[in-house]
């Protein structure tokens, strides 16, 4: 049985699905603004950890991840209402429209997440193609009472629902508090969130807008993760994940707006990714620790590297992302490859070499550990030792075929999880003395582009190389 923390109700809880056998999933999905960095796709690998290990145990998973394409404000995650609004700002930068930057940057979005090998969602619904549906819900809201109109808007009175600040610790007392300055006076309280924006006062020139029953404007920025979800999951989800930042303002206030208007329970367990940093500072570009997917990928890193360090960290533990974790994550990588090969090509004998009971109990060990809220520590121990137990087992001559499938057959089911393991038999080449050469130059050239930092000429001769059957790969 799996057991899980919810950050709902702050404990680990047996996991019971709405349906039986089956899992209905929504992540917080990407801003198509810009670039993703490293840090944002730890949180979609840990619901892709999530979404395999489902599947492993044998549920029906159905998982969304939403797109955000509407241009929202650039301080969407506090509470005021000033700031620029972050697709706009792109479309000046970079000089191109707003609806290219959204499918641009959705699109190197994708990219990355195919490179991390992270499961295709059953869906990634943009937020601009469900308006429609983000209407209806504040037509709901407003029926229920909930929501009032002021010059510039449509807002969630927060005090109409009094289990608002469940999640995040931001009641209506706690957040009046801590108050801030507040710059709209129309609003009831500061701290109301707004489900619709008319184009008004600084929004007057938003360039993404929508005809709705309250005049010309957009939706307010936690309304789609409502409307997308009940849309594809139904009105109760079994999980609902995203990262820390996440949880206020924006998945406080989905749930405000999904339980009113539904008048059922919105997720049965929150799910959220801890914060990470990079050498103990907060990822940002003007502390140029910002790293994207592609350049760990330019200076040498494996994709895989990358995949592997943020799922064998607990998402739960706050993770310090040094390149050296890198560097240790690809060691690990290739230790159990080392393995796979050893094993597909060890002597058999005709032994009775007990191997497949030792599979069986290290998958109940591997299991055991997941089970306990994802703890891939405790899956990964289990897997070292049996490295260990089979080694030795072939070490000795005790090895037989039953045994060789027994630990391929495993090693493939859990790399279903993985998604690391390399079980092609390596051929080796030969080279003559004059492809050798040819090698060798094209690897010099190469290390003088990387001390260049040439990251574009180093990948294309590495490619080149590649060709020639010969597989560079960088190390300390
Ligand atoms: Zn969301």
């Amino acid at each position: 049985m799996l057991r899980i923390y919810n950050s709902l109700t702050k404990k680990k809880e047996v996991f019971k699905p709405v349906e039986d056998g089956k899992v209905r999933i929504y992540t917080c999905g990407p801003t198509v603004y810009s670039n993703a960095h490293v840090g944002n796709f730890s949180a979609f690998l840990m619901a892709d950890l999530l979404v395999r290990y489902l599947r492993y145990k044998g549920f029906e998973v159905k998982w969304i991840m939403n797109i955000t394409d509407v241009g929202h404000l650039t301080d969407d995650n506090e509470l005021s209402d000033s700031g620029e609004d972050k697709m706009e700002a792109a479309s000046k930068r970079e000089n191109k429209t707003v609806w290219e930057i959204a499918r641009y940057y959705e699109d190197l979005f994708m990219k990355d997440m195919r490179t991390l090998k992270i499961l295709p969602a059953f869906k990634y619904p943009r937020a601009t193609e469900h308006i429609q549906e983000m209407i209806e819900m504040v037509k709901v809201l407003e029926e229920k009472g909930v929501v009032y109109e002021t010059s510039d808007g449509i807002y969630f009175d927060i005090s109409k629902f009094p289990k608002y600040g469940e999640l995040s610790g931001n009641t209506l007392d706690a957040l009046q508090a801590g108050a801030r300055v507040e710059v709209n006076e129309d609003k009831r309280s500061a701290f109301d969130f707004a489900v619709w924006k008319k184009l008004v006062g600084k929004n007057e020139a938003h360039i993404m807008k929508w005809d709705s029953p309250w005049g010309p404007g957009f939706p307010g920025w936690h309304l789609e993760c409502s409307a997308m979800s009940k849309k594809y999951l139904g009105e109760t989800l079994d999980f609902h994940t995203g990262g820390e930042d996440n949880k206020f303002p924006h998945h406080e206030s989905e749930i405000a707006q999904s339980e009113t208007a539904n008048g059922k329970k919105f997720v049965n367990y929150w799910i959220h990714k801890s914060r990470v940093v990079v050498n103990s500072e907060k990822m940002s570009k003007s502390l140029g620790n910002f790293f994207t997917v592609q350049d760990l990928i330019a200076k040498g890193f494996s994709a895989d590297s990358i995949r592997f360090t943020f799922i064998s960290a607990h998402y739960r533990s706050k993770l310090n992302f040094t390149e050296d974790q890198l560097i240790e994550s690809q060691k690990t990588i290739d230790k159990f490859n080392g393995f796979i090969q050893a094993v597909t090509k060890a002597d058999v004998t005709q032994a009775d070499d007990g191997i497949p009971e030792v599979v069986k109990s290290t998958g109940q060990q591997f299991e055991k550990g997941l089970d306990d809220d994802l703890n891939i520590s405790m899956a990964l121990a289990s897997l070292f030792g049996f490295i260990k137990a089979v080694r030795k087992k072939i070490d000795s001559g005790n090895f037989s075929e039953e045994g060789r499938g027994s630990v391929i057959g495993f090693m493939k089911k859990i790399n279903e999880i993985f998604m690391v393991f390399d079980f092609d038999e390596k051929k080796e080449k030969e080279f003559t003395a004059d492809d050798q050469k040819v090698i060798n130059d094209l690897i010099e050239q190469r290390n003088k582009f990387r001390t260049e930092k040439n990251w574009a000429e180093a990948d294309r001769i590495r490619d080149e190389l590649l060709k020639m059957g010969v597989n560079i790969a960088d190390k300390k």
